[in-house]
């Protein structure tokens, strides 16, 4: 007999894994791409301050405009620019392709790339085109991306600039022509801007289709959930009517008020990070059977010896260390390992305990 779930819950959305975050237990957490410091102490008190002026009773305010008004300040987005906040860019993922979805839509990613793009269009019905990247170097194929596009017609197309999980930034005049060879929304996802050496911020207002995406999560904020979404005001006001009325709760508006009021001490631990990233490199690199892949993230993605990832991953557990596994996803990224740039002592004990589980 066919259950009622089978009968009402769309095969699509059966046939899918919920995404699985492992449970790090005591472990080393170097395996979803956080900044492993803490807000520093001189700062708790000021932050629980702004925290007892906060009208739980109330709703929070719905257009959340102090956050606005000092994200426009902080990160630069230029005057002109319109901002939609997301309860994480996950969620402004989820907005956009509600904005543009339909049987017939076509939401197009070069793979491997971030796989809420792939999971957010199936649950809204949406076909996803994945465009494969260049095997030897992760970089862009830039004819098969406009053969996709003209093939395709995209409707919206995702560049995860740098690109998770391959830590690199693509070629900036190859992104150029794919925005100018988009009928759709290209969305430039700089989820990494806080570790990489460019953006697409400033280019925002040079063309109709592009929109920028960042987020707060991997400068030192993941805990609150704040995403947001930079560009041509026309667009947002259509995405603005799909936001529910309060998804930014009042804790998240005034930690990030604080937070960004603050934000010399979220940049300085960026440029610590940025520090070890390339300390981290040159440890991996001496490693013998490795091959690693240079990074504008906070994580370095490497190749083990051929089948052996999954046994390293298991091994470095059982020694206390988190990453994350992505050869199941085979391909490209067959034999391949993650791991986010931790605190140098994170990191020291990952390179002692990666050596020893070689
Ligand atoms: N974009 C990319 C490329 C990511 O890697 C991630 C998180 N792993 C996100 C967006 C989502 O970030 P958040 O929802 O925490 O803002």
């Amino acid at each position: 007999m066919v259950s009622k779930v089978e009968q009402w819950v769309r095969p699509e959305i059966r046939a899918l894994a919920a995404y699985h975050v492992p449970n790090p237990g005591n472990l080393i957490k170097l395996d979803a791409m956080e900044n492993p410091y803490r807000l520093p102490d001189d700062l708790v008190e000021g932050w629980l301050d702004a925290l007892r002026q906060v009208d739980m009773n109330r709703y929070p305010d719905p257009g959340a405009q102090v956050i606005k008004e000092r994200l426009r300040r902080v990160m630069g987005i230029p005057e002109g620019q319109g901002i939609l906040l997301g309860n994480g860019s996950d969620e402004l993922i989820q907005i956009l392709a509600m904005a543009v979805g339909g049987e017939d839509r076509v939401v197009m990613a070069p793979e491997p790339g971030f796989v809420m793009y792939r999971m957010i269009a199936t649950f809204i019905g949406m076909r996803y085109v994945g465009v494969p990247l260049r095997a030897e170097d992760f970089s862009l194929d830039l004819d098969a991306m406009l053969a996709a596009i003209e093939a395709h017609q995209p409707a919206l197309i995702f560049l995860a600039y740098p690109n998770n999980p391959t830590g690199n930034l693509w070629s900036r005049s190859d992104i150029e022509t794919i925005i100018g060879a988009a009928p759709g929304l290209v969305v430039v996802d700089e989820a990494y801007a806080p570790f990489a050496a460019d953006s697409f911020l400033e280019d925002l207002g040079r063309w109709d289709n592009l929109l920028v995406m960042r987020t707060v999560s991997k400068m030192g904020l993941a805990g609150l959930r704040l995403g947001y979404l930079c560009g041509p005001e026309d667009w947002l006001t259509e995405f603005e009517k799909i936001r529910l009325p309060y998804n930014i709760n009042v804790l998240t508006q005034a930690s990030a008020a604080f937070a960004l009021d603050h934000h010399a001490v979220f940049d300085e631990q960026a440029r610590l990070i940025r520090e070890e990233r390339a300390a981290l490199d040159g440890a991996l690199r001496v490693i013998e059977g490795l091959q690693v892949y240079p990074s504008q993230a906070n994580f370095i993605l490497f190749r083990a010896p051929a089948g052996r990832a999954g046994a390293i991953f298991e091994s470095l557990k059982a020694r206390g260390v988190l990453i994350k596994n992505l050869s199941g996803q085979g391909g490209v990224l067959a034999d391949c390992l993650r791991v986010t740039v931790g605190t140098p002592e994170e990191n020291a004990r990952f390179v002692e305990a990666l050596k020893a589980s070689l």
